[in-house]
């Protein structure tokens, strides 16, 4: 049965759940430096992902738009797929940026992943973008035994002065891989760091077209204040209604949909985005799947990032280009850095092949022996 509701970042915006309208959550994890301070658990599906890192539920769902699965897993040491685009139905969740939304579970382990996952996926005559194709049985079909599959290990992903634990824990990601029996091979997306740029004008471009119903009218909250008209009901509305990141979006994403301003990035953004998912469809040829690490840290603090929503955007460098391509993509648990914090290695598969994403992550997972938990300080 369902438990209830969990905390999320404000219409699944932010990479730390602290532009939620309820307060952000704190992770379960401390630093080993014997301080006690708070960390972010990730975001947007912070609420998801500390839940089940402190255990007071196996399984919950998310949704990942640009990471917001596999980010918060990552942080908090848990697992989390988000399937190909049009997998699960996004029928009643609010939509943020609908060419990217996907809904998928995060759990514990890899087995309870493909368990919910089973569960979500299917054909939902009520979306749009639902996929009419049978479900697998993905739990039935879960093998670690990866002969005859080939891994590939993007360049561009290695940048310049990566988290020193972080290209550790890739690098014994790829060894567990080896030893599963997959073939790991060289490849390039060329068009990487473009990804982020990219994201960053389509998702606010989409997400400010989205929350224009939320007028006072039909959606949200209403503020009407006294002798107001229609214009002032709308404005005091979304003044009200809508917090700093999301008005940031709406404004960020009005001004690339301007008329002026809109060949200059929403257009080329797409054919950034067309050039990424493209770089996807050329490594197909090389691998099966892609291993890369899930986010470019482990958890910072609370506060550490608001007031600078560039580095907070940054978290997301190695999350959104499997987002952009609408490709499955996982995160498990690689192990814990110097701080004894939890990272996350993320596997990227080809579109369907959530099988294939499954069987890698569980591969890791019987190597890694990553059985950290969070201490109980509460
Ligand atoms: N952190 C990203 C953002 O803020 C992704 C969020 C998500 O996937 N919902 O847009």
């Amino acid at each position: 049965g369902m438990l209830g509701k969990l905390n999320l970042d404000q219409f699944a915006m932010g990479s730390s759940n602290e532009t939620s309208y309820f307060g952000n959550v704190i992770s379960p994890w401390r630093r080993n430096d014997g301080g006690n301070a708070a960390l972010a658990p990730g975001g947007s599906s912070g609420g998801s992902s500390t839940a089940i890192a402190a255990r007071l539920c196996p399984a919950a769902t998310g949704t990942d738009t640009g990471g917001s699965i596999r980010q918060p897993a990552a942080f908090v040491g848990i697992s989390g797929i988000k399937p190909t685009y049009g997998r699960c139905s996004r029928w009643g969740i609010v939509a943020f940026a609908s060419s990217l939304d996907q809904a998928g579970p995060m759990a514990r382990d890899v087995r309870d992943c493909a368990i919910m996952l089973e569960a979500m996926a299917g054909f939902d005559p009520k979306d749009s973008t639902s996929l009419e194709l049978p479900v697998p049985e993905w739990e039935a079909g879960l093998n670690s035994d990866l002969r005859g599959k080939k891994v590939g290990i993007p360049k561009e992903y290695r940048l310049d002065g990566i988290d020193e634990d972080i290209a550790a824990m890739w690098d014994n990601g790829i060894a567990w891989l080896k030893d599963a029996g997959a073939e790991i091979v060289d490849i390039s997306l060329p068009h990487t760091k473009y990804a982020l740029p990219a994201y960053y004008i389509i998702a606010p471009a989409e997400a400010s077209s989205n929350l224009a119903r939320y007028d006072g009218v039909r959606y949200g909250l209403r503020d009407l204040p006294d002798g107001a008209g229609l214009q002032d009901m709308y404005a005091a509305t979304r003044a009200a209604g809508f917090g700093a990141e999301v008005r940031r979006r709406i404004m960020i994403g009005t001004y690339v949909l301007s008329a002026g301003f809109y060949d200059a990035y929403y257009t080329q953004a797409q054919k950034v985005r067309a050039l990424i998912a493209r770089d996807f469809e050329y490594a197909w040829k090389q691998c099966d799947l892609i291993l890369a690490p899930t986010a470019p840290s482990a958890a910072f603090g609370l506060g550490e990032k608001t007031s600078d929503p560039l580095s907070m955007y940054l978290n997301d460098v190695f999350a959104v280009p499997a987002s952009l391509a609408g490709l499955p993509a996982m995160s498990v648990p690689g192990g814990l850095d110097k701080q004894g914090l939890p990272l996350g290695l993320q596997i990227v598969g080809k579109a369907m092949d959530e099988q294939g994403v499954l069987n890698a992550g569980l591969a890791i997972e019987e190597r890694a022996g990553f059985t950290a938990e969070a201490e109980k300080w509460w």
